[in-house]
């Protein structure tokens, strides 16, 4: 029975639910309602004025909100929290109250056919996701949304994630699109894993050996089942708490705490690293990548020589789209393969039973905590790449709002504004990456030391190895953005 925790139970942090105030407030029903009802009022105003408002971008409230701020302010949650966009999402809020048929109150009977995810895909984690990312990539950049073009379009994006999670939420039970679809996902599990949220975790597991009756899990009288599919007890990771606090709520012996941990805690702590999460890792490296590539003019011709070799009307072409992510994929890949070939000790026991996913090989020993090392400075780069829109175009919000109520906006000087020329955007771009590279060297240092050295013939040549390879994709990304000069 012990086993069952053993694997997993990294050093436990603040529980601040500890504080009676916290506790209160998070025992309430109304709590995750009232964190979810603003932005709900927000996408919805997105959707209409994106449609209906004007069709100038900076002027266009959806467009404006959108693109110069909303991305850049759930990466800050992303680094400094975790999964908190999820907590207040308006996607997964708006198919979760539908389901319940309920805002708040604990109810019985969900609408829909509540069917499970096939066992098979439910396997396979976060490649589903990370290609519904890439999906919902190509689509932005081949329609120019984020541009932001047409700000429409904006609105049939929201709606088209909206519209798809809803279906999901009517066709599967809980959060089915959470864990297993949102294009999301798998960009909020992983740069989350930085943050300094825990997530929900139980406070004494002896007590959850003799709890019988699971009510986190299964649901109880004051909550529901956990909606993501998580046991408290178990979970080592922030990876696929929701924040949701029903485990809290539903606990009927008060074994539940909300935890901080130090920053970075996630990357490292994970004892069962996923190779579904590695091989996310490394596409999404692999976008980021391609999304600076492409920002460089010797990109543009390239593009366009494909695309007229193969027809295809415009930018992105799909076979360099998806050639230069698998490519860089692939590389990240292939250098843990390589480091495996060379310095994997000879008797390493490789017989973990399992699927393709889970079995034990050189190559997986080695690629997952590599990929996972790499986590803060991937998180760096898609933040860094964020910087421009908002350093140049943030203060048009202020208009955009005029703009609803009649005035004209552009006569404001908010809407020509910048903060920052854009010299020194690259360098605070550059400075982000910096420390996105060092937070990759520490949370490899730690990794490498604990789970590549007991299986390497040579610990030093494993360290300089690991290290220099973070190395290589800070700079990599960093020189991008010197070439890019500041590009949007
Ligand atoms: S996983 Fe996606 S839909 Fe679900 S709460 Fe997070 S961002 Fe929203
Ligand atoms: S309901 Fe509470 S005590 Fe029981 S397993 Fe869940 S967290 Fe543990
Ligand atoms: S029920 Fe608990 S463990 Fe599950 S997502 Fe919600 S807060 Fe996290």
């Amino acid at each position: 029975m012990q086993d069952r925790f053993a694997p997993s139970d990294p050093a436990r942090g603040l529980d601040v639910t500890r504080n009676p105030l916290v506790a209160r407030l998070v025992r309430n029903r109304h709590f995750q309602f009232f964190l979810i009802l603003p932005n709900q009022i927000v996408f919805w105003a997105v959707i209409f004025i994106g449609i209906l408002g004007t069709t100038v971008p900076g002027l266009n409230f959806g467009a404006a909100i959108t693109w110069y701020i909303w991305f850049c302010l759930v990466f800050v949650m992303m680094v400094v929290v975790g999964r908190a966009w999820c907590s207040m999402c308006p996607f997964g809020g708006f198919g979760e109250w539908v389901q319940r048929h309920s805002f708040w109150n604990r109810s019985e009977r969900s609408v829909g056919l509540g069917l499970k995810f096939p066992e098979p895909l439910a396997r396979i984690g976060f490649l589903i996701p990370v290609v519904s990312f890439l999906l919902l990539t190509w689509l932005e950049e081949f329609f120019n949304i984020a541009g932001p073009g047409n700000p429409a379009a904006t609105s049939f994006m929201v709606l088209g994630i909206v519209g798809s999670a809803l279906a999901f939420f009517l066709v599967f039970e809980r959060r089915t699109f959470c864990r297993y679809i949102c294009p999301l996902t798998t960009l909020i599990g992983t740069v989350g894993s930085m943050g300094t949220v825990a997530g929900f975790r139980t406070r004494d597991r002896d007590i959850c050996l003799t709890c019988e009756t699971k009510d986190c899990m299964r649901g109880g009288e004051h909550g529901y089942g956990c909606p993501w599919y998580t046991w408290p007890g178990s979970a080592d990771s922030n990876l696929y708490c929701g924040l949701c606090s029903e485990c809290y709520k539903a606990c009927p012996h008060d074994n539940v705490g909300l935890y901080l941990q130090k920053p970075l805690t996630s990357v490292v702590a994970p004892n069962r690293r996923r190779i579904d999460v590695a091989w996310g890792i490394a596409l999404l490296w692999g976008l980021v990548l391609y999304q600076q590539v492409n920002a460089l003019s010797l990109f543009g011709s390239l593009d366009t020589r494909l695309n007229n070799a193969i027809a295809f009307p415009h930018y992105p072409d799909p076979v360099d789209y998806l050639g230069i992510i698998a490519l860089l994929a692939l590389a990240t890949a292939g250098a843990a393969w390589i480091v495996a070939k060379l310095l994997a000790r000879r008797d390493l026991d490789l017989t973990t039973p399992g699927t393709f996913l889970e079995r034990g090989s050189r190559f997986r020993t080695f690629f997952a905590p590599i990929a996972y090392g790499l986590v803060p400075v991937i998180g760096a780069d898609y933040f860094a790449r964020q910087l421009p829109k908002f350093f140049k175009h943030s203060t048009r919000l202020v208009p955009a709002v005029q703009h609803v109520f009649g005035a004209s906006g552009t006569q404001s000087k908010l809407y020509t504004l910048r903060l920052l020329t854009n010299p020194r955007i690259v360098v605070v771009q550059v400075s982000v990456i910096a420390l996105g590279t060092l937070a990759a060297l520490w949370t490899t240092w730690r990794i490498t030391n604990r789970e590549l050295v007991p299986v390497s013939r040579n610990g030093v040549a494993i360290r300089v190895v690991t290290l220099g390879l973070v190395l290589v994709c800070g700079l990599a990304a960093g020189v991008l953005y010197v070439l890019m000069h500041a590009a949007s």
